[in-house]
């Protein structure tokens, strides 16, 4: 078993706060992505984790044992940066075996090892060959082999595709998730761009500030977010906010209304771009078209709902143009209702 406890980790550099007492627990063989704004505090959680950053306070447990004092190399996991430092001066066989090496196995396993690894990301045809000669794609494909030849419980990586193009980054991303699903590892992964973390993880821990907004699945995460935060993180367009005013148990913004989630005098609905219906000007919410986008699948709509920046999605079809006043109903039973004081979702 590889699950891993993250026991209230805090972290200061000096007078400067970056983790407060984070909580996460990943379950074994579960992908978890780490997401959220620069400085957020991803990568020191994750260096926490592998031992090469000490923490201020608190526990990391994998699989049931303390490794919060444990030397890197004694805590069984690997780990793949960015940065995918394969070793220049030696093959694609000899960087795959590294790690095997290092724990000095027999030669007749590493090579079964590095065959296998070699296998699972394509990379069998290039193993007598030196880093130089590959792409970068190649050369990320080894770092990821290296890491998982040695069959760890437990796989770290940071931002492992952010050094390739957006082509490569996709077929990478799909190839990892199949690896890693049949390798069942336990796997935390680092990185800034939410289609990543939605594709690839199982459970995204956003992170703002040091702390954990929420711990979701990509699907909660997108339909339910806990903050307005993360209503504005995740999601491309992010989620648009519209503040009515409550009244007789009703919520409303000019022609639109719906059944006040509140008793507060305002409230603060999370409607995303696709969850409206374009209607009659004059009937739901005054939409006020800025550009429109004509995407192929779809029409991307930027402008304005009582002066705040509204995106909206529209079928090709719909003829919507810029520079007119259109009616947007949302489909109430969508909408992500907001505590305008706390920016909390209302249970
Ligand atoms: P990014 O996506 O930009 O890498 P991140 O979420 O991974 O961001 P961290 O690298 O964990 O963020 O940094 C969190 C905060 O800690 C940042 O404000 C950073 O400036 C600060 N920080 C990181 N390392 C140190 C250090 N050695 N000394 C002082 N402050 C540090």
């Amino acid at each position: 078993m590889a699950d891993i406890r993250i026991e209230k980790i805090a972290k200061d550099f000096g007078a400067t706060k970056v983790l407060h007492e984070v909580e996460l627990e990943v379950r074994d063989g579960e992908f978890v992505a780490l997401l959220g704004p620069s400085g957020c505090g991803k990568t020191t959680l994750l260096r926490i984790v592998a031992g090469l950053e000490t923490r201020s306070s608190g526990r990391v447990v994998i699989g049931g044992r303390d490794i919060s004092d444990l030397a890197p190399k004694d805590r069984g996991l690997a780990m793949v940066f960015q940065n995918y430092a394969v070793f220049p001066h030696m093959t694609v066989a000899d960087n795959i075996a590294f790690g095997l090496r290092m724990q000095k196995r027999d030669e007749a396993r590493v090579k079964r090892q590095v065959e296998k690894a070699a296998g699972l990301l394509h990379i069998e045809a290039y193993l007598d060959r030196y880093p130089a000669k590959l792409s970068g794609g190649q050369r990320q494909r080894v770092a990821v082999a290296r890491a998982l030849a040695v069959e760890p419980a437990v796989l770290l990586m940071d931002e492992p595709l952010s050094n390739l193009d957006a082509l490569l980054r996709l077929e990478m991303r799909t190839e990892l998730k199949a690896v890693l699903q049949a390798a069942g590892t336990t796997t935390i992964y680092v990185t800034h761009d939410q289609t990543e973390a939605m594709g690839l993880a199982d459970r995204i821990a956003l992170m703002h500030s040091g702390r954990v907004e929420q711990y979701d699945t990509p699907t909660r995460l997108y339909e339910r977010p806990a903050t307005t935060f993360v209503g504005g993180f995740v999601g491309n367009p992010p989620m648009n906010f519209v503040a009515m005013s409550v009244s007789g148990g009703e919520a409303r913004h000019g022609a639109f209304a719906a059944p006040a989630p509140t008793t507060k005098d305002t409230v603060l609905a999370g409607i995303r771009a696709e969850d409206v219906e374009i209607v009659e000007p004059g009937t739901g919410l005054a939409y006020e078209v800025v550009v429109v986008e004509p995407l192929g699948s779809h029409l991307l709509l930027a402008g304005k709902v009582g002066g705040q920046l509204f995106r909206a999605v529209a079928r090709p079809e719909s003829g919507v143009r810029a520079g007119t006043i259109i009616g947007l109903r949302p489909r109430v039973e969508r909408i992500a209702w907001m505590d305008q004081e706390t920016g909390r979702h209302l249970a």
